[in-house]
């Protein structure tokens, strides 16, 4: 694996808060994709989203340009629109809100738990009270763990809402119901799950996306937005004097418009390197999880002025690890505490500035009220991690917290 190598005068290199890990045969399997007949909508995309619906358990895997884009999807696939409200937690990244937004649909902002970001079941009645009605909630499973996903799904069944999950982050992850394993993107209590393969996901494809259904007219639908809202499956031609021949043979040329819509493919090239990551995905996690462990461990001491974020009975495959700070007890703020990291080569960031005080929404909905998410969010940063670091990348990066903090 590359870690990153010191810089040639000896002094560490700059860990960023999270990255690529990209070995030689991810190279090559790109390499090969370009050497082949199609660099777009050729093999390699089906053979992605086999690979990809078997690690993650499901009967439908739908590939695309971006996580973005598969959020959006997923919106079409259930039909959200004007007049639909789409419940969204305020702490994530704000295309988990942005992408039904632009598919018509009205957002209601839920509060989350103040110590792992999460929504809780209260916050999810509370939204639906606010709101009046919902038609969907979009779920994040916010660094790779999942919230109280049993009771969010027995509160959304008696409303009548559907749940599409975001689990940009928790690819890998796993949770138990009834006795039983069950791993994000399984769908066992959801209708569709959202990936991303951006760089500083689990596995990366530079850009992609998924969505994983077990439902076939879903996946029938997702795979028609993907592709401009057009169909080339004769049974669902309704023009029929244009589509069929005297004999009932559709024209060997003709497609239909169906709605409207964009082009939200992803190339050939990408899904090579897709699949060359994806067979790591078992490594990647359990290198994560070590890592994760290691800091769990090392940071125990900094309590309670520096904490992990509060840990949920899943099984998580972290993708950031971000931890809750106390600025003030510390006399010193986030953005001083983060210039001084950064001074001492450790990247961090900031995940997230709640989506409900983002100016556009906050004109559109007014001032909401989200104590749990401002609590959250005043408090996190998200040290560096990434499958490439090595544990003593984990122990430099608390020791230059000890210094920067004085703890
Ligand atoms: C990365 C991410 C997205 C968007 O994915 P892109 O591939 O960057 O478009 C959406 N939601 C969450 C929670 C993410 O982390």
């Amino acid at each position: 694996m590359t870690a990153p190598l010191p810089k040639a005068d000896g002094t560490p290199s700059f860990l960023p808060y999270g990255r690529q890990t990209i070995e030689d045969d991810d190279i090559a399997a790109v390499a090969a994709a370009l050497r082949g007949d199609y660099l777009t909508t050729g093999p390699l995309v089906s053979r992605f989203e086999s690979a990809f619906a078997a690690a993650v358990r499901a009967d439908h895997a739908v590939v695309c340009s971006n996580g973005t884009a598969a959020l959006y999807l997923a919106a079409k696939a259930l039909g959200l629109g004007p007049g639909s409200k789409v419940i969204v937690p305020s702490i994530t990244f704000l295309a988990t809100a942005s992408a039904p937004h632009l598919a018509g649909a009205e957002i209601v902002f839920a509060d989350v738990d103040p110590n792992s970001g999460l929504m809780r079941a209260e916050d999810l009645e509370k939204a639906i009270a606010r709101s009046g009605h919902a038609d969907a909630v979009f779920n994040v499973h916010l660094n790779g763990q999942c919230g109280p996903v049993e009771t969010i799904h027995e509160i959304a069944r008696r409303h009548g809402i559907r749940i599409v999950d975001d689990g940009c982050h928790a690819l890998g992850t796993s949770y138990r119901l009834g006795g039983a394993e069950k791993l994000v993107g399984e769908n066992a209590l959801s209708d569709m799950t959202v990936f991303s393969f951006h760089p500083v996901k689990t596995v990366t494809m530079g850009e992609g996306g998924a969505v994983t259904t077990n439902d076939s007219k879903l996946d029938e639908t997702l795979r028609l937005y993907r592709n401009h809202g057009m169909t080339r499956e004769a049974s669902a031609f309704e023009t029929e004097q244009d589509a069929f021949d005297h004999s009932g043979h559709a024209h060997p040329w003709y497609y239909e418009l169906v709605e409207p819509g964009f082009n939200w493919r992803i190339t050939d090239i990408q899904c090579a390197l897709g699949l060359s990551q994806l067979a790591k995905l078992t490594r990647f996690t359990a290198r994560r999880r070590a890592l994760a462990a290691a800091y769990d461990a090392m940071l125990a001491p900094l309590a309670p002025i520096l904490k992990p974020v509060a840990h949920t009975d899943c099984l998580p495959t972290l993708h950031l690890y971000p931890v809750l700070i106390d600025f003030k007890a510390c006399g010193q703020s986030r953005a001083e505490v983060m210039a001084r990291l950064h001074a001492e080569g450790i990247g961090t960031q900031v995940h997230y500035y709640p989506v409900h005080r983002q100016r556009y929404y906050a004109e559109r909905y007014g001032q909401l009220e989200l104590p749990g998410a401002d609590r959250y969010y005043a408090r996190a940063l998200s040290l560096p991690f990434f499958a490439a670091m090595a544990l003593s990348d984990v122990a430099r990066v608390i020791e230059a917290l000890r210094r920067v903090l004085r703890l």
